[in-house]
């Protein structure tokens, strides 16, 4: 949609961002007249009127209808047509890849998800990655002009300035996904890390009051993020909160980075099922069955979940002792399948912690079947590009 994208030079770059702005006014307002948007925007009327008229003739606002009452004539209310424009939002996890297109109201308008679990180069990835784009495009018959913004989570490392990710920590390839994916659309695209995303998203919405939040997600790794006064807290290398690398035991397993005795050797979901097959002798067992069993007051259950849990424990009771939080929510299947761990979680991290100032935190679990990672990225990056 080239008549919402910032021109970077000069004059343009100023008109430009005046009908950004009031794009962006007219959306979230559900309805506003001319006079009111010169007024909140401090625009003459003569700028607001050709940034309307513009945004008018690329289809994208429309004008109510006049009304005449006996009190007078209503003002010409200015709306945006929700069907004029799009944003895609695309989630990369370890296992899948999930893709939604939505309009301007938030309706979902297309999705689908895939199995990726093979992928692992960058090659590959870029390929899936277009095959879902271009597929969803062809499908939704919503063609590439069309969008206004893109974005995508992904897990591992990501460069949002560069628009770059390492996906892999096996082949530590700099993948640049944002120039791949602009080869194919005009508009803004955004990348964030999907755990930062889900993050903001939970911040914004569920915790608008909590200054100082930790957020540990536990699946195949353990992944999280901290926001402090507000921000996030990202460090210098975009690094922060890597609470898989944490040291839990001296001298204990080692870890897919090399080192020896970090969480992730003993909480990630591939090394608790590893423990279970071992110690009981079945082949085929999933995390949801040994939360299954434990539940069930199975011995053998209970004792691995609670050696992870143990070692997590540890992990978070620096985390609480270094940065004082006031919220850490927990998401992950073992949150969900065996509410006990959260209890168990809290008394062992209790013990371990002896200044009670420290302990005034309250937990909280994230129930992942109401997370929608892609359609909160479409949106986020909807606001990333009316912010700009
Ligand atoms: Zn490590």
């Amino acid at each position: 949609m080239e008549i919402l994208t910032v021109h970077q030079k000069g004059k343009s770059q100023i008109k430009s961002k005046n009908r950004l702005k009031i794009f962006s006014l007219i959306l979230r307002s559900g309805g506003i007249s001319r006079i009111e948007l010169g007024k909140s925007l401090h625009l003459s009327p003569a700028s607001v009127t050709r940034a309307v008229e513009e945004l008018v003739q690329a289809g994208l606002v429309y004008e109510e209808k006049k009304e005449i009452t006996f009190v007078g004539r209503r003002p010409v209310l200015l709306n945006v047509r929700k069907n004029s424009c799009y944003s895609m939002g695309i989630n990369i996890s370890r296992r899948s890849l999930s893709l939604c297109i939505q309009n301007l109201q938030d309706e979902v308008i297309y999705e689908v998800k895939g199995n990726i679990w093979e992928v692992e180069s960058a090659e590959d990835l870029l390929r899936v990655l277009h095959q879902f784009i271009n597929e969803a495009i062809a499908k939704s018959g919503i063609s590439t002009e069309k969008y206004i913004s893109v974005g995508i989570a992904i897990r591992g490392v990501v460069n949002r300035q560069k628009g770059t990710v390492i996906y892999s920590q096996k082949t530590q390839e700099v993948i640049p996904i944002v120039d791949s994916v602009k080869k194919i659309f005009e508009c803004a695209v955004f990348l964030e890390n999907n755990v930062d995303m889900d993050l903001k998203y939970v911040y914004a919405r569920a915790f608008p009051y909590t200054d100082e939040l930790v957020y540990v997600f536990v699946d195949e790794s353990v992944g999280g993020g901290m926001i402090s006064g507000r921000q996030m807290i990202r460090g210098e290398s975009n690094m922060a909160a890597r609470f898989a690398h944490l040291l839990v035991e001296p001298e204990g397993r080692i870890c897919s980075c090399g080192q020896k005795g970090h969480l992730e050797s003993y909480m990630a979901r591939s090394v608790m099922e590893e423990e279970y097959r071992k110690r009981s002798g079945q082949k085929e067992v999933s995390l949801n069955y040994i939360c299954a069993q434990a539940q069930a007051g199975e011995k053998i259950a209970m004792a691995v979940l609670k050696e992870g849990l143990e070692k997590l424990a540890i992990a978070l009771s620096q985390v609480v002792v270094l940065f004082n939080p006031g919220v850490i929510v927990l998401c992950g299947d073992i949150f969900e399948q065996y509410p006990q761990s959260v209890d168990f979680l809290r008394k062992s991290v209790e013990t371990l912690i002896s200044i009670p100032e420290l302990l005034h935190f309250n937990w909280r679990v994230r129930i992942q079947k109401e997370i929608k990672p892609e359609q909160n990225m479409a949106k986020l990056a909807l606001e990333y590009l009316l912010e700009q």
